[in-house]
């Protein structure tokens, strides 16, 4: 077991989508015939850690509901045999809107997810098609319909903006579509054009236009005025909630709070330690029959970096960051903060960006680094 980690949050990576999208950057794969070895992995994993202190568990990916009744099943089995599921405060599963049938909902409501997060992206099916998405615009309010039967209420579903112009499409009416859906939760991301993706080499090909700068800024500005007249709150650059349905295993990223990610590629935070596994998916596979740990990337953070990260993290929300957090890595850093800050709002010990600003968050906050 591992001795230094009783985390608060744990993340389990799926690394498993039916199909692929064509802006998407992150790894996953579509052949499922290591998905069983690569459960008891995920297993084999989770038994070196101290899991008593575990308060947030997320299931993501990739898309875990793809994983099937049977392989969900095993794994919620180990985690209502080996967490207190009584203290876990939010227990999110990330669900693609085809994958939700009756059955998965009321699985997941048996062992306790209280919390699901789609991807529904947009609203309007011709966008859906050009995104490879697999899911339709009704599959998403169906699927909505199937968790709140089984009493799952806490639902966050996103939202991309900033798509390439098309005669056929049009923000407004996507979003309003969108915006209409009732969900306690809502994250709503501009498209990146990542490399390597399908999506950045029509872009490359001259096959789409990227849609300017000041049109997905428009954009941005038009979602969180509509967001506010409709009673959420923004507290972090792309997530919205209803009052008291904030993210919480999300918050805890930007809190600095003690996590532990089990799976291909996650990572894992402690006090001034991180470290991610970086083995080969074939290679995470094989950890039980050869009774092997996995490899890690480790990093012990110097105190410069303590501070790049409270900066960083904290400035992505409506809470900012706390001075006092800066205070306590000295008085080089302090300082340095202060005579950086004149960009940011202040409230007692509270140092935030204006709302205004959250668009152009990445050129001020790089300005505070150090
Ligand atoms: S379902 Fe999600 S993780 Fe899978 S390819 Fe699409 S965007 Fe990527």
């Amino acid at each position: 077991m591992e001795e230094r980690v009783a985390p608060r949050g744990l993340y389990i990576h799926i690394p498993f989508c039916k199909s692929r999208c064509i802006y998407c950057g992150f790894f996953s794969q579509t052949n499922f015939s290591i998905a069983a070895a690569y459960v008891d992995a995920l297993i084999y994993e989770m038994q070196r850690y101290d899991l008593s202190q575990v308060r947030t568990i997320y299931l993501g990916g990739g898309t875990p509901s793809t994983l099937g009744v049977l392989l969900l099943t095993k794994l919620f089995d180990y985690l209502r045999n080996n967490i207190d599921m009584c203290a876990v405060e939010e227990f999110t599963v990330e669900c693609n809107p085809d994958d939700v049938s009756d059955e998965l909902a009321a699985l997941m409501c048996r062992y306790g997810v209280n919390r699901v997060s789609m991807g529904a992206q947009s609203m309007n099916d011709q966008m859906l098609r050009f995104l490879s998405r697999r899911h339709t615009a009704a599959q998403v309010s169906q699927a909505i319909a199937h968790l709140e039967a089984c009493g799952i209420y806490n639902i966050n579903i996103d939202f991309i903006f900033g798509m390439p112009a098309f005669d056929w499409y049009k923000f407004e009416t996507d979003f309003e579509q969108f915006a209409a859906i009732h969900t306690q939760h809502k994250s709503i991301y501009a498209l990146s054009y990542e490399e390597g993706t399908p999506l950045s080499r029509m872009l490359a090909d001259g096959k789409i236009t990227a849609l300017p700068d000041d049109e997905v800024r428009t954009q941005y500005e038009y979602i969180t005025a509509r967001m506010q007249q409709l009673g959420y709150e923004h507290y972090e650059i792309s997530n919205y909630a209803q009052p008291q349905h904030r993210a919480i295993h999300n918050c805890n990223y930007w809190n600095r709070t003690s996590y532990v990610g089990i799976g291909v590629g996650s990572s894992s935070f402690w006090g001034s330690h991180r470290h991610t596994n970086n083995m080969s998916l074939a290679d995470y596979c094989s950890l039980p029959p050869m009774h092997r740990n996995p490899t890690y990337e480790n990093d012990e953070l110097a105190q410069q970096d303590i501070y790049n990260e409270i900066v960083m993290l904290g400035l992505r929300t409506s809470d900012g960051v706390n001075i006092n957090d800066i205070k306590r890595l000295g008085n080089k850093y302090y300082e340095h903060f202060l005579q950086h800050a004149s960009s940011l709002q202040n409230c007692g010990d509270r140092y935030y960006l204006a709302e205004t600003d959250w668009f152009i968050s990445d050129y001020i906050v790089s300005g505070l680094f150090l």
